[in-house]
């Protein structure tokens, strides 16, 4: 089943096209990343399919048009974003951070978003232990494990990850992407996009390549990371 199915999507910018005609689907459970250099469009992408920007073309969340809806809509759908700049509230606790991050619970009540909280500090041991600790004084790699614990609050079938890696340390990236995989497990599918093509294809199932504005390849991760055209323009450097 495709959770995601995006049909010649197309942003424009005061009239300058930004990402121009992009079809691509994701199937429920799996990860899909697009890849692609700078300024390629791949934020933007995310933020029209979250209804942060408006966009022309066709965009299906569980076989339901929402084109026009509203970003809250979306969430409630069972969307989330975890933006490049991740946005976390500096001066507030970690778990004030990620209760932010449950009001879908207010409906069902506190009890809700504590099991939530839990599960969160299960796939993040290490907010647990800084759970009382202002945001503002995270590593850059436990601000992305905030980010990514407050985004999984509202319970989501589709997480969005607009380059989780950015600015950590390879250990630290290796660490988020461990648990981007584990986060596959318990059913939640991942759209992420990163400029770390190596590691993106190592976790991912199908991906996508974004130069300015428009898909130039796609298919399965392992076919894509052994294609000559990635190895020599993403994946030349070790
Ligand atoms: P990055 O990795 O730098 O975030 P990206 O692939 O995510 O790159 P976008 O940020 O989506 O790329 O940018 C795509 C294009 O749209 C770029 O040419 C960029 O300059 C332009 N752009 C992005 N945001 C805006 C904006 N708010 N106003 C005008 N142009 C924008």
């Amino acid at each position: 089943m495709k959770i995601l199915e995006i049909d010649a999507v197309s942003v424009a910018y005061g009239g300058i096209p930004a990402v121009t005609g992009i079809s691509l689907s994701v199937e429920a459970g799996s990860i899909v990343t697009v890849i692609g250099p700078n300024g390629a469009g791949k934020s933007t992408l995310l933020n029209a399919i979250m209804g942060v920007l408006p966009a022309g073309g066709v965009i299906r969340f569980q076989g339901q048009p929402i084109g026009g809806t509203n970003i809250e809509a979306r969430v409630q759908a069972g969307m989330s974003l975890v933006p490049e700049r991740r946005e976390l509230f500096a001066t507030m606790s970690v778990e004030d951070n990620l209760r932010l991050g449950g009001f879908r619970f207010r409906a069902d009540g506190h009890a809700a978003a504590a099991r939530e909280l839990e599960r969160i500090f299960s796939l993040f041991p290490r907010l647990k232990e800084r759970r009382r600790q202002e945001a503002g004084t995270l590593s850059g790699g436990e601000r992305q494990m905030l980010a990514m614990g407050r985004a999984l609050m509202a319970r989501p079938r589709l997480l969005m990850l607009d380059e989780p890696s950015l600015g950590l340390a390879p250990l630290i990236v290796r660490d988020i992407f461990h648990t981007i995989t584990e986060l596959r497990g318990t059913g939640v599918a991942i759209l992420l996009v990163e400029q770390n093509a190596r590691a993106a294809l190592q976790v991912a199932d199908r991906g996508y390549v974004l130069e300015t504005g428009r898909v130039t390849l796609e298919g399965d991760s392992a076919t894509l990371a052994a294609d000559h055209r990635i190895v020599e323009m993403y994946l030349g450097q070790v």
